[in-house]
């Protein structure tokens, strides 16, 4: 697919409905391409164009800033960093996150593959968030290698290594979010000690409810409703499995567990 200019996409989409923070609007700091160290298996994006571990400015803050103030934002709920791949990949994350602050009081949560907090500067960059999601979907780290795809060289290790940092650092709302999948139910005794392991605030479980389209689509970044022709659909554990599975890992680790409303 041919790549698109930062000047003919918006950095700002939505708000869209979530059900799990409200009215969210999307800031996109990489909507140039699909940006990712991360090619997850069930990614609502389609495919990563650009799978790296790059960190640089895709998108200035400037233009952020004033799609920011052309866009509906008095109607939203919160503001949460997503869009087009990994936010950390842009240099510019903390500069923007500091002049959403001063702009307007609405919180800001920031969705995290984890890959980059081993880097004091991203962690750094994202001390002024209100919330940080970190996405950790494996235990071992085989699955992780299967789930998640990563540029070559990372491991999961590292990036517990990362988040625990992160999580002795930061004073904000930390929540780890887990894709239950087939693959990965199995290893539940071992996700609750690295839970323990991070002590975050919260554990979301999510299930892989988007299609997944064949090609990059850049449409998806903020739309859970899209219609697509040749997309696939992942096989779900049922609903009182994902019970089943909360309720073990609530009694392991003590953390407060949230499931989506629509599984
Ligand atoms: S981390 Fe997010 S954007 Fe990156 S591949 Fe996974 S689901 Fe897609």
């Amino acid at each position: 697919m041919e790549k698109v200019t930062s000047q003919s996409l918006a950095t700002v989409y939505g708000p869209v409905n979530s059900w799990r923070v409200g009215k969210s609007l999307g800031i996109d700091l990489l909507c140039v391409n699909s940006i990712c160290s991360f090619r997850c298996i069930y990614c609502q994006l389609g495919k990563i164009n650009d799978h790296t571990l790059t960190r640089k400015v895709y998108v200035p803050t400037a233009q952020v800033m004033r799609d920011l103030a052309q866009s509906d934002w008095p109607s939203a709920d919160v503001i949460t960093f997503s869009g087009s791949g990994e936010p950390t990949l842009a240099t510019n994350l903390g500069e923007v996150l500091r002049a959403i602050k001063k702009f307007t009081a609405k919180p800001i949560i920031v969705l995290t593959n984890a890959t980059l907090l081993g880097s004091a500067d991203v962690r750094r960059d994202l001390l002024a968030a209100d919330k940080i999601f970190c996405k950790l979907d494996a235990a071992r780290e085989r699955t992780w290698q299967l789930i998640n795809r990563p540029v070559a060289g990372l491991t999961l290790r590292e990036t517990i290594v990362g988040i625990t940092a992160l999580r002795q650092e930061y004073r904000g709302h930390l929540a780890i979010q887990t894709m239950v999948l087939p693959i990965n139910v199995k290893e539940l005794e071992e996700l609750s000690e690295l839970l323990k392991e991070i002590q975050p605030d919260e554990v979301q479980l999510n299930l892989p409810s988007r299609p997944v389209p064949q090609e990059w689509l850049f449409e998806a970044r903020g739309n859970h409703q899209l219609q697509m022709e040749k997309a696939a659909k992942f096989k779900q554990i049922k609903r009182a499995e994902l019970e089943r599975i909360a309720a073990k890992l609530q009694t392991q680790t003590g953390l407060p567990i949230t499931l989506p409303h629509h599984a």
